[in-house]
């Protein structure tokens, strides 16, 4: 999810939509495009994809990371993107691609869920004030457009089911923004503090080791009923995540931790 600014809005390719306009799309297996849009792709994938794809894998998070990603350091920022490597073949297809579709349909991120809407952060300050748009954008092979009923974003988004991805990664996209500053100047980006902001977004089986088999309930103050909540289900463990390196990096504090 790409930040933008009021002034550059215009400039991004595609259609803005408000919550309230309306586009039509239907993608169908008949369609002679097909499994188009799942190849050469440079496809981003945000803390909560990673959890849902390990899930639906059956592997563990170093695991993915060690097969199925490609970690990028972009000029300007101080936290890496996370992108799926594509196949090593002709066509550099998604390797989660069949004949028949998508193997990993219910699953699949949260960029496959939207498209071919995506959306994008406006950062309306230096603040750090910030607000949502959407962007209707499907490629020129794509012949979705125009089909179905007319929907809304927020009416494809629940289409999709992908509601919660969709909290997930605005909640990630507002601490990835923090990130266009340095919180550990002197270390960089591949520093001890970074690699540790890395793991608790996207190694969750390593962050779940150290929340529960290091010395961080000693650290910080965790209620026994969070706790409780953090063993039973990954997506708290997660949120866990996104508090702590808001904490860690930022000095924020958040609902769930507090330093002893
Ligand atoms: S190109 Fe568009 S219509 Fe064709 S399969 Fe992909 S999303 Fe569906
Ligand atoms: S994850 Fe599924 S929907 Fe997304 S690019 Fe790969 S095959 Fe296509």
């Amino acid at each position: 999810m790409k930040p933008v600014t009021p002034d550059n809005i215009e400039s991004i390719p595609g259609r803005k939509l408000s919550e309230t306009d309306t586009f039509s799309f239907a993608c169908r297996p008949e369609l002679d495009c097909f499994n188009r849009c799942c190849r050469n792709l440079n496809l981003f994938l945000y803390p909560y994809d990673v959890l849902r794809l390990c899930q639906n894998l059956g592997i563990s998070s170093g695991e993915f990371i060690d097969r199925y990603v490609d970690v990028v350091l972009r000029d300007g920022n101080h936290f890496p993107d996370v992108l799926l490597t594509m196949a090593d073949n002709e066509e550099k297809t998604c390797p989660f691609l069949t004949k028949a579709g998508c193997s990993v349909y219910n699953d699949r991120p949260y960029s496959c869920r939207l498209f071919p809407v995506e959306q994008a952060m406006v950062m309306e300050d230096t603040a750090g004030r910030h607000g949502f748009i959407y962007i209707f954008r499907p490629p020129e092979f794509c012949h979705g457009p125009g089909r179905g009923d007319p929907m809304t974003p927020g009416q494809w988004i629940e289409n999709q089911n992908a509601e919660r991805y969709v909290r997930m990664t605005m909640q990630w996209a507002e601490i990835k923004a923090l990130f266009v500053n340095n919180p550990w100047p002197g270390d960089g980006a591949y520093g001890p503090g970074a690699k540790m902001a890395f793991m608790a977004a996207y190694n969750l089986d390593a962050f779940g080791d150290f929340v529960f088999k290091s010395g961080f309930l000693k650290r910080y103050r965790v209620k026994k009923a969070v706790q409780k909540k953090l063993r039973a289900s990954r997506a708290e463990l997660l949120l866990l995540g996104f508090e702590w390196i808001k904490l860690f990096a930022w000095k924020i504090p958040g609902p769930r931790l507090r330093p002893m």
